[in-house]
């Protein structure tokens, strides 16, 4: 991977963007530093903070990254093998969403306090 320098391309650019190391967000500027990897995908922007931190600190988020990937990609596919063992029609939905009429509460504090309080589970 190598992280290049260009210009930006337009007011609109330069805006929140997320990073695409540390995923951080941060404002653009005139100037922007593009992570591209050695095959040519571009993987997006990085933030000053993982430029200013260095080659050693945007390895070890790729390593960690790649970590956190593979053992998701690991229970995704345990997921997938256990298959969908039930699963309503869309006619329940619909009667479930008429009978219920609304939500259980109006915030997610209401909510929240009802569950510490084993109201509701
Ligand atoms: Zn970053």
């Amino acid at each position: 991977m190598r992280i290049t320098l260009q210009q930006t391309g337009s007011k609109d650019d330069m805006e929140q963007q997320s990073c695409c190391i540390c995923a951080s967000h941060f404002q653009l500027g005139p100037a922007s530093c593009l992570a591209i990897t050695e095959t040519g995908i571009l993987m997006g922007e990085v933030c000053p903070a993982c430029v200013e931190a260095g080659a050693r600190h945007i390895e070890g988020w790729m390593e960690r990254r790649a970590r956190w990937t593979a053992f998701g990609a690991r229970q995704d596919a345990q997921i997938a093998d256990e298959g969908v063992t039930d699963c309503p029609t869309v006619d329940e939905l619909l009667a479930a969403e008429s009978f219920y009429g609304g939500p259980m509460f109006e915030t997610h504090e209401e909510f929240d306090d009802a569950v510490r309080r084993g109201e509701v589970s």
